[in-house]
């Protein structure tokens, strides 16, 4: 992690656990306004470390916080922030974990009843014994048993957002072993679920037990669970389990095709593989000569085997993307799926007028950079009020700035947008006569987000068969392991999508991935248009892209049903025939 980032961490946590100590405001709000700083900043941190100073001059950094800045930069650790977390008793600050509990009910749970873990506080509420804790209903306390229940429920999987860059770091941890040739990840996190359990590495390399102890040599190791001469099972600090194979590269396609699943899809082919006089096993596609001991171990050569394409070949079945090896259909066909290159619009993202950290001509740059040849702007309308969101005046204002810049900038298209709220009773959160002043509207649901399905479902309905209104973002309004957002009838979505030529949304957000995987399939099959976004809120989210793009080909989408992916021509007379 760079050092800005985990400076940002550990003011977080400062800020935090003064929260929680009872410090006074002002001193918690100033630790937590620097990381808010040092999340905007663009300035390499490296050269200030002996200048505090230099960094006093960011507006917000005081005097004793720029010390610890320069403390970190040349030491690595801040002394007060270890100070402070030894106050703590060790399981408070995991109670920041279930949603709903913020600072002050923790430190009012702490102080009035006790509580110092989650543990404690399933006990508490199994008990009856909150009742002294201030402000702190029957309700929310339901609430917040709610909580800890799923939480527990989706515990134990890693969101693929942090899966996927964890396993980009490990392989190019692998990498600078010499003598290594192949190294991919399998499993789950290759087929693009939107959680993964655990991390499984196949690589080859003519050192295998020097790759095996390289591998050991990973700075956050927690306990080494196995170390064989080709395999090796570490724990990781994040509490994440992650298997490294070697394999020989002659057999690399095989094993990689066994260890990435599902294993429903593997035994469908090696069904396939028997009708076709074969055995199909992690080392290769072998001829069944019907002994008992397997072929790789007398020394028979596999038919196919270097490649997982050599042994869809040789099974005379078309090559399966992993985002399709869920077994959920018939092998003999392989539509044509969204890849990321073919996405050249961004449909729903911010700027600094709501909850954005990019001004609006940034947002701009930064996406004709990514090559896009159409951008709508659409920050977040007035309801949303802890996100900025824009009152009518301001809209127009925005909508003019909008036109402007579009105007003044050649090679994209910028459209004026807004994410409007959908409110719980599927009234929107701008009048209509606001709404069609506007290029293109995304409406999204953001609060009441625990409705029972069917006004969920009444809801939703009512904004898709708006006849100003785009796209449906995040139709949910899920965050993976913490909400579980809105449960509507999503074939009565989807066929009044149909019916009113609404698009869904895919938010590529890996928090979010809503719609997700089996709701994308259902729509895609009726022949409903999807949009893939990232909902950039900073440069990096762009990135998301690739999240929103697996799970859409899990959906079996292709580039035709994806707005995203139209020429511009095509896009934007779809935009503007709802005005
Ligand atoms: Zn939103
Ligand atoms: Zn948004």
């Amino acid at each position: 992690m760079a050092a800005r980032e985990e400076l940002i961490i550990l003011f977080d946590e400062m800020g935090t656990a003064l929260e929680l100590l009872g410090a006074n405001a002002f001193k918690v709000n100033a630790n937590r306004k620097v990381a808010r700083v040092l999340e905007d900043m663009t300035e390499d941190l490296t050269p200030l470390a002996d200048d505090p100073a230099a960094l006093q001059k960011f507006d917000g950094i005081g005097k004793s916080s720029a010390v610890k800045i320069c403390e970190f930069l040349t030491t690595g650790r801040i002394q007060d922030h270890q100070a402070l977390l030894e106050q703590l008793p060790d399981g408070l600050l995991e109670l920041l974990n279930v949603p709903g509990l913020g600072p002050k009910t923790i430190r009012n749970l702490w102080e009035h009843a006790g509580v110092e873990s989650i543990a404690d506080l399933e006990q508490a509420i199994a008990d009856d014994a909150l009742g002294d804790v201030p402000r702190l209903g029957k309700k929310t306390i339901a609430n917040i048993a709610d909580s800890i229940e799923f939480m527990k429920k989706a515990g134990e999987r890693m969101p693929i957002g942090r899966a996927l860059p964890l396993a980009e770091r490990l392989i190019e941890h692998l990498h600078a072993k010499g003598g290594v040739g192949q190294v991919e990840y399998a499993g789950s996190l290759r087929r693009g679920r939107d959680t993964v359990g655990d991390i499984n590495l196949l690589a080859t390399c003519d050192d295998p037990a020097g790759l095996i102890e390289h591998f050991q040599s990973l700075d956050d190791v927690d306990k080494v669970l196995l170390a064989g001469d080709t395999k090796c099972s570490l724990r990781l600090g994040l509490g994440m389990q992650v298997d490294l194979r070697v394999v020989p590269t002659e057999a690399f396609g095989a094993a990689l095709m066994y260890f990435t699943g599902s294993k429903e899809h593997n035994v469908t082919l090696r069904e396939r593989a028997i009708k076709s006089g074969m055995r199909l096993n992690e080392y290769g596609l072998f001829p069944d000569d019907g002994q008992d001991t397997p072929p790789q171990d007398r020394g028979i050569t596999p038919a196919a085997a270097a490649t997982e394409h050599d042994i869809y070949a040789a099974l005379d079945i078309p090559f399966h993307p992993p985002e399709l090896r869920e077994d959920r259909d018939e092998l003999d066909s392989v539509p044509p799926l969204v890849t990321i290159e073919d996405i050249k619009a961004e449909l729903h993202a911010h700027t600094t007028a709501s909850d954005g950290h990019l001004t609006l001509k940034e947002l701009v740059v930064e996406a004709k950079r990514r090559g896009f040849h159409t951008l709508a702007v659409t920050d977040h309308s007035r309801s949303s009020v802890q996100a900025n969101g824009l009152d009518d005046d301001r809209l127009r204002r925005h909508i003019e700035a909008i036109r402007e810049i579009d105007a003044a900038t050649k090679g994209i298209r910028v459209l004026a947008g807004s994410e409007v709220d959908i409110h719980a009773d599927g009234s929107l959160d701008y009048d209509d006569q606001l709404l069609a002043e506007l290029d293109i509207v995304v409406a999204s649901p953001h609060a009441s987000l625990k409705q029972d399905p069917a006004k969920a479902t009444a809801r939703l309905l009512a904004a898709i068969a708006h006849p100003l209104v785009h796209i449906i973002g995040h139709p949910t309004g899920r965050i993976i392991g913490r909400r579980a957002g809105l449960s509507p009838d999503l074939h009565a979505l989807i066929e009044a999508a149909l019916e009113h030529d609404t698009v869904l949304e895919i938010n590529a957000n890996p928090q979010r991935l809503d719609l997700r995987d089996i709701h994308v399939r259902a729509a895609t099959d009726a022949g409903c248009l999807l949009a893939i976004n990232t909902d950039a809120h900073t440069d990096t989210h762009f990135d998301f892209l690739r999240y929103g793009v697996l799970t859409a080909r899990r959906g079996r989408l292709g580039p035709e049903q994806c707005i995203n992916c139209w020429p511009a021509k095509r896009l934007h007379a779809w935009v503007a025939s709802k005005r």
